[in-house]
């Protein structure tokens, strides 16, 4: 693909002060309208791009698995996941309307702490995340996917879950003990 005027980058991507990061997206009828498609053509393709260093260089993009279109100002139930499973290959998944139907009791969490493009300072703490999960959703062409997801894209399913929600990750780091569940439970 050539990197045009019109590709995202992660400039783009609205930060934690702007208000609207905290509006509970709406769910989206199909078939998606072609500027929505775009966008997430667009979202997955700035993901895919900042996880290849040479390209996270020249555009100066700040690395990143997943994105919700709320943090590109666009208040629907959609996000993306862009997951290098080996070396250079990636695969993407565009999850729209998504709903959590079950989470395994055990929690985990990232131990290096988790990352957002909307949060740009370090927070500390710990995040605890279900290890698995079983969810349904619909995809860019309004198929119904069910779908289990365990570890790393467990946890990056739940945070951009949260987005729809309005929910940051750091409004579940426990204020008073952040790393309260260091030991409880699983660090990845
Ligand atoms: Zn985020």
């Amino acid at each position: 693909m050539i990197w045009g005027d019109t590709m995202l980058t992660t400039k783009d991507v609205i930060d934690e002060f702007d208000k609207r990061i905290r509006l509970v997206s709406k769910e989206v009828t199909f078939p998606l309208d072609d500027k929505t498609k775009k966008t997430i053509e667009d979202s997955i393709e700035m993901l895919r791009l900042s996880q290849i260093d040479e390209y996270a260089k020249k555009y100066d993009l700040r690395p990143g698995m997943g994105l919700s279109l709320i943090q590109l100002g666009i208040a629907k139930r959609i996000f993306v996941i862009v997951y290098e499973y080996e070396e250079g290959k990636f695969e993407t998944y565009t999850v729209i309307n998504p709903k959590i139907l079950s989470e395994s009791e055990e929690k985990i969490y990232v131990s290096e702490g988790e990352g957002c493009l909307s949060i740009n300072r370090p927070i500390d703490g710990i995040v605890p995340r279900s290890a698995r999960i079983s969810v349904e959703y619909y995809d860019i062409d309004g198929n119904k996917i069910e779908k289990r997801f365990r570890e790393e894209l467990a946890i990056v399913f739940q945070h951009e879950f949260d987005h729809l929600n309005g929910i940051l990750f750091y409004d579940r780091i426990d204020p008073k003990d952040p790393y309260k569940y260091k030991d409880i439970y699983r660090g990845i």
